[in-house]
């Protein structure tokens, strides 16, 4: 299997069973975002323990299966990290799907290594980084 297919049978994956989704009420949406160029929208709901680590991740939403399945990825890989830790993988995903560091990098996030292909796509890029960016609005929203 060529390293492609094997990418897409990730991506796919995630969006058939995906990971740590759960129907969100007004009240739990912690943030929501819109991508308008493709019709995607995430929302998301971080519960944190005592010791300020994500106790529960969950994302809702609807789109392609590039923005849901890298939602699910996401999750996954944030479970139990702490809010600073959280901020600086999001930096570091938005940095590398920049181009700004090399896609080596994305070797320790777990699935998320599978989007890589995208950075040649600008507007599927959008749909990877959704889920991201919907992250940065919580976290920003929680500490103003
Ligand atoms: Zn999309």
């Amino acid at each position: 299997m060529q390293f492609d297919d094997l990418y897409k049978e990730i991506i796919q994956d995630h969006y058939r069973q995906p990971r740590n989704r759960q129907s969100l009420t007004s009240e739990e949406l912690g943030a929501v975002l819109d991508n308008p160029s493709c019709g995607d929208r995430v929302a998301l709901r971080i519960e944190w323990d005592d010791e300020k680590k994500i106790s529960s991740i969950h994302f809702d939403g609807e789109g392609c299966s590039i923005s849901m399945a890298s939602a699910s990825m996401m999750t996954e890989l944030l479970w139990g990290k702490t809010r600073e830790e959280a901020r600086e993988t999001a930096l570091k995903i938005h940095r590398i799907f920049r181009g700004e560091d090399p896609l080596e990098d994305l070797e320790p996030f777990g699935d998320i290594v599978s989007l890589q292909g995208l950075v040649q796509y600008p507007v599927r890029l959008k749909c990877a980084t959704l889920a991201w960016q919907t992250l940065d609005l919580l976290l920003k929203e929680e500490t103003s």
